[in-house]
């Protein structure tokens, strides 16, 4: 009698254990399932941010995620103090290749130039498409004479460019830069703004050429 109960309880223990390895697996399962799941949705959302922050013309950060680095890098400056450079890049006529080329034809060339700055220049300068032909680089622990040596390298580079234009024959551009560094009592905008005079300089004085600021009033143009 007492062996007969025992091994009914025994048999009932064996199945319920089962029962409990059947229930761990398949929550197992749902729970691998749910992991998937959450990590497509973050790879989707990783994508998608990666897609707002870039120019689809040039694959280059676009002007919003130089506002993010930008507010970053000067973040950064104002806390530990250390060399920070600015450069703008413009296209020179850059009108007349898109009337002479056509807008695939003046596209061309902005990727051209795009692949440009990227080849020349350091993993570690952030390079943007801002506006039509407009690039802004930002050069950390650079100075703005290092600076100026380093987009005079971009310029020449630009400037050898042969762009092979869709109906045929190619394009050759040149580029002017203005170039500015953080200093002593700037806000955010500054900088920017001086390179951007710099810039202003370069066109005037004949395009093809760098500028490097040189105010007298340094933080204040
Ligand atoms: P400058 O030497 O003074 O810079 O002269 P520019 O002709 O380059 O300057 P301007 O600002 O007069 O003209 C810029 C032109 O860029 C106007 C517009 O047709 C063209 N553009 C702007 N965005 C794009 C773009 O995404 N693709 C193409 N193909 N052209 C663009
Ligand atoms: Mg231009
Ligand atoms: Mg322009």
């Amino acid at each position: 009698e007492v062996a007969h109960a025992l091994e009914t309880y025994r048999e009932r223990e064996r199945r319920m254990l089962e029962e409990r390895n059947a229930q761990t697996r398949s929550l197992d399962a749902r729970v691998k399932e749910l992991q998937a799941q959450a990590e497509q949705a973050e790879r989707q959302l990783a994508e998608q941010r990666r897609i707002a922050l870039t120019d689809t013309l040039t694959q280059l950060p676009n002007r919003e995620a130089w506002q993010q680095r930008l507010s970053q890098e000067f973040d950064r400056w104002r806390r530990y103090g250390r060399p920070l450079a600015i450069a703008v890049c413009d296209i020179d006529h850059f009108k007349s290749i898109n009337d002479s080329h056509g807008h695939v034809g003046g596209d061309g060339v902005l990727r051209s130039v795009a692949t440009c700055l990227r080849e020349r220049l350091r993993d570690s300068d952030f390079i943007a498409r801002i506006g039509g032909e407009e690039f802004v680089i930002l050069l950390p622990e650079t100075s703005a004479e290092q600076a100026a040596v380093a987009m005079d390298d971009v310029r020449k580079n630009v400037a050898a460019l042969m762009i092979a234009m869709p109906q045929g024959g190619e394009a050759r551009v040149t580029a002017s830069f203005g170039i500015a560094s953080f200093v002593e009592g700037d806000d955010i905008d500054r900088a920017f703004t001086r390179a951007d005079t710099a810039l202003y300089q370069a066109k005037r004085e004949g395009r093809d050429r760098v500028v490097v600021y040189s105010g007298t009033l340094a933080a204040n143009p």
